[in-house]
């Protein structure tokens, strides 16, 4: 294979997307008068087939998509493979550990993607994750983490970290310790360059040709690890997947997160806003299919029932299908309950097994969809709408990109760019600009999406050393 080849055709792929989402939001504004009005059909129509063919160059043509997916199934076990002999030691009291505590005070998706940079530093520094009391003090479950997924280690705390051990707290990636305390990313120091959107020089050019968003399909695997359903937990899973007709045509997974999230971390997003791109996704789909119609069917995970009344009652040629857990935001006497925490995972499970998302990334709970679905379905990087920000993890070392043209900003909202400038990218507007600061000038603002590309963070991650692609 060639990477070249490959990272010039998801370029061009991209490419397109910034044009779609440039002209409709150009055209929306004017689509309710003629002679605009045509031309928006015309140009929706001929932007959706376009994106089509782009998708068929990617996934039917030469049967790449079977060639991707199955290059990435080979790298998912490899992956695994490692994690797991990373976290079962030989001798845990010999074993360098690196303590994580489970309680971040928040909610579940954010509580998981705390602990997967828990595991993300192990792997860097080749290191054994141990939880703090072993992940019995969880205010999503008295019973503690094994309640719902399978342990994390083979070694129990006791055994990794006897009396009289002397605990350090964490000091960088060099430190010697044995034992080190690692805290919550918000008050963490010494960096070590592992962190997100890192993923590993090994499998670095591997990865590139292969998948679109390399940084999500690596860290997607520490989630995938860490969710690994214990017996009960993959019985209620089963029981609620069967209602939803996965396997019969394709489905959209629409994420709709409101309640205690609106005003405060989010805006509020009606149910026609995520409808659209779920039209258009299911569009683009029949022009994939010759034309052939396709059933509308969307699974909706959200926290506030009224969504999936609204999405019933607006779309009668919808199939809508949503699971009937509780979604508790908040919590009773400092603890959820167990219905809300299988409610979460079987959500979250379920949308990862959906074959586009539309949601708010600034949702934790979609975000952890979005990235279990990377090791399911090989290239997902691109199978996703999200109404506000682009793909981000707390925490993350700063997300730049690089300028390959030039820009003069036409708008005083606008900054100018010149070929190979760094732009920290704080955000898409989906409208073909994005916002951020060019590194050179210091200036923050609006420019053309399609100017620049990933600068990507490749660095060494000890656990891969023995990775032969
Ligand atoms: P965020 O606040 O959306 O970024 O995600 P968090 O996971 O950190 O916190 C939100 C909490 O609200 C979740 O952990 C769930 O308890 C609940 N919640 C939010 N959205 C959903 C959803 O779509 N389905 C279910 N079952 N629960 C949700």
């Amino acid at each position: 294979y060639s990477t070249q080849h490959e990272v010039a055709r998801r370029s061009l792929d991209n490419s397109i997307r910034e044009l779609y989402f440039y002209t409709l939001n150009q055209l929306e504004k004017h689509k309710d008068k003629e002679p605009v009005n045509a031309f928006y059909n015309h140009t929706l129509n001929q932007m959706l087939s376009l994106l089509a063919e782009s998708s068929n160059f990617g996934s039917t043509v030469d049967n790449s998509g079977e060639w991707h997916q199955q290059a990435l199934q080979n790298l998912s076990s490899f992956i695994q493979n490692r994690i797991k002999i990373l976290q079962n030691p030989e001798d845990c009291a010999k074993a360098r550990i690196l303590l994580c505590d489970l309680n971040k005070g928040c909610g579940f998706g954010c509580q998981l993607h705390h602990v997967a940079y828990c595991l993300i530093v192990a792997a860097g520094t080749n290191r054994t994750m141990v939880f703090e009391k072993d992940g019995t003090d969880w205010r999503y479950s008295q019973k503690g983490w094994t309640s719902v997924f399978l342990p994390v280690t083979s070694c129990s705390h006791s055994a990794a970290v006897p009396a009289n051990t002397n605990v350090q707290s964490w000091a960088g990636v060099e430190q010697t310790d044995r034992v080190v305390r690692l805290p919550i990313v918000d008050g963490l120091s010494h960096h070590p360059e592992h962190l997100p959107l890192s993923f590993p020089k090994q499998i670095s050019e591997f990865l590139l040709a292969h998948h679109s968003n390399p940084p999500v399909y690596f860290i997607a695997h520490f989630i995938w690890y860490l969710m690994r359903n214990n017996e009960h937990m993959e019985k209620v899973l089963k029981e609620a997947e069967q209602k939803i007709p996965f396997g019969e045509g394709p489905i959209v997974g629409l994420q709709i997160r409101r309640t205690d999230k609106i005003g405060t971390e989010a805006s509020f997003h009606s149910v026609p806003e995520y409808m659209k791109w779920a039209e258009h996704w299911f569009r683009i789909q029949e022009y994939r299919n010759n034309g052939t119609a396709i059933k509308r069917r969307v699974f909706i995970a959200t926290d506030d029932p009224n969504a999936v009344k609204e999405a019933k009652e607006g779309y009668p040629n919808y199939e809508v299908f949503a699971d009937t857990g509780i979604a508790q935001t908040a919590q009773v006497n400092s603890r959820y309950t167990d219905a809300s925490l299988y409610g979460v995972i079987t959500d979250i499970q379920m949308l990862s097994k959906c074959d586009y998302l539309v949601c708010t990334f600034s949702s934790q709970v979609c975000r952890v969809g979005f990235e279990l679905m990377q090791v399911l379905k090989g290239d997902a990087g691109d199978l996703f709408h999200s109404l506000d920000d682009i793909y981000y993890y707390g925490g993350q070392l700063a997300h730049d990109e690089i300028a390959v043209e030039a820009y003069k900003a036409e708008k005083p909202d606008e900054i100018d760019l010149e070929v190979g400038d760094s732009v920290g990218i704080a955000g898409n507007h989906w409208d073909g600009f994005s916002k951020g600061q060019n590194r050179r000038t210091g200036k923050t603002g609006l420019y053309p999406s399609y100017k620049t590309r990933e600068k990507w963070r490749i660095v060494n991650f000890g656990i891969f050393s023995s990775w032969n692609s």
